[in-house]
């Protein structure tokens, strides 16, 4: 008797009674959702990651004049300052302010 209770633990060892087959089989469909779930985020990333060749930092500025979207390393202008901003942001108003004077005349 007690021979028995030894091999039906072995058994379960092994996973010859029958529980184990469900549980491989249910943990490897977990694994293929965690691999879909990691090759999304792979696809993610590279949707967003810089447009410059084996460059691994996330884009954030587009390229003037193209859809690129480059890492502040790479971008032409670099990182935008404040003056950057200011001397953008008169240049749109001058442009504002010189169609309307077009369209009034
Ligand atoms: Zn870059």
């Amino acid at each position: 008797m007690a021979d028995l209770v030894v091999v039906m633990g072995l058994g379960h060892l092994v996973g010859a009674d029958g529980n184990e087959w469900y549980n491989f089989w249910s943990g490897l469909g977990a694994d293929v959702g965690q691999v879909a779930l990691f090759g999304a985020a792979i696809g993610l990333y590279r949707k967003h990651n810089c447009h410059v060749h084996r460059c691994w930092r996330i884009a954030k500025q587009q390229v003037e004049g193209t859809t690129w979207m480059v890492c502040h390393k790479h971008h032409p202008d670099g990182k935008p300052t404040e003056a950057h901003m200011t001397a953008l942001a008169e240049k749109k108003r001058a442009a504002d302010a010189g169609s309307s004077v077009t369209l009034t005349d």
